[in-house]
């Protein structure tokens, strides 16, 4: 996967672990001439299957994401949107006609919290998930940062996992990641490992049927079980994937159950490491892309 993101965010997240993106005005020092056609290039160039809109908020360069997924489909490379999820209705459409997939930030389950912390609203990201979720193709997951105090207690979790079962369906898959003490958060503990665990399996107990836990080792929590007859048919280690179980088709190889998802036919090779890519060639620029796995 070819990451890829601009600067500025149309949200204020006090906790951003990418706030020095983010919140940066330098869009001119920062950025570079790259083209929709010359991204997806570096994409086929560089062995990607997929670009991802990350770092920052696609929501902020809708019209670029657009042309770029546009470029990418052209030439059977894959897009991806990583994205808080605060959009308005018809650039939402748009938007989410063009990627293959998003992964949505569903940062808290009260709009206290929303308002509080991120300068953002609930009802908005609630109405995005329903809507990518069932008037469009893009494959949709759901991400959520816990913060230790602000939005981990077990009744949101619950309430939060229960609209996601209700609305949305029990397969979205659902990641709960760690929090670590950053920008305007930095007086808040990390997430312990327990706290995620315990909100995977209140998420698991609620109906959910593919819950993760992300940015901390935990083999039972990184892994995609099947459905159907309990195998361990993903094993993942951080962004380290050990084993790949699933058949051509997507189906356990043990129950021939289908796993909802949109997988490749085998495992890459790359494994979990990054390079930095190179997409525009004027001298002195920055690289404005990352492969990741
Ligand atoms: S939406 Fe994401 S990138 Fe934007 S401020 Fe919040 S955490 Fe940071």
């Amino acid at each position: 996967m070819l990451s890829f993101g601009t600067a500025g965010c149309n949200l204020g997240c006090k906790f951003c672990q990418n706030w020095d993106i983010s919140t940066s005005r330098e869009i001119d020092h920062l950025a570079d001439r790259a083209t929709p056609d010359a991204i997806a290039q570096a994409a086929l160039r560089t062995g990607c299957d997929s670009v991802a809109f990350t770092y920052n908020d696609p929501t902020i360069f809708a019209e670029y994401a657009i042309d770029i997924a546009a470029a990418c489909r052209e030439r059977g490379v894959k897009s991806v949107a990583v994205s808080a999820g605060y959009i308005s209705p018809q650039p939402r459409a748009e938007l989410y006609g063009a990627v293959d997939a998003a992964n949505i930030d569903l940062k808290g389950f009260s709009d206290d919290f929303y308002r509080r912390i991120t300068g953002a609203r609930l009802q908005t990201v609630l109405d995005t998930l329903s809507f990518i979720r069932h008037e469009t193709d893009c494959w949709l997951e759901i991400t959520t940062l816990l913060i230790p105090g602000h939005n981990d207690s077990d009744a949101e979790i619950k309430r939060m996992a229960n609209w996601i079962v209700t609305e949305l369906g029990p397969d979205v898959p659902h990641h709960f990641t760690a929090f670590h003490p950053d920008h305007r958060m930095q007086d808040v503990p990390p997430t312990p490992p327990a706290t995620l665990s315990k909100a995977r399996q209140i998420a698991l107990d609620a109906g959910e049927r593919f819950v993760y836990t992300g940015n901390v080792h935990d083999a039972r929590g990184g892994t995609t079980w099947c459905p159907g007859c309990g195998a361990g048919l993903i094993v993942r280690d951080w962004h380290r994937v050990r084993e790949y179980r699933l058949t051509a088709d997507g189906c356990c190889p043990d129950c021939g159950r289908a796993v909802p998802g949109r997988f490749a036919e085998r495992l890459g090779t790359f494994d979990g490491h990054r390079i930095p890519v190179r997409i525009a060639s004027r001298r002195g620029s920055h690289p404005v892309g990352r492969r990741q796995p």
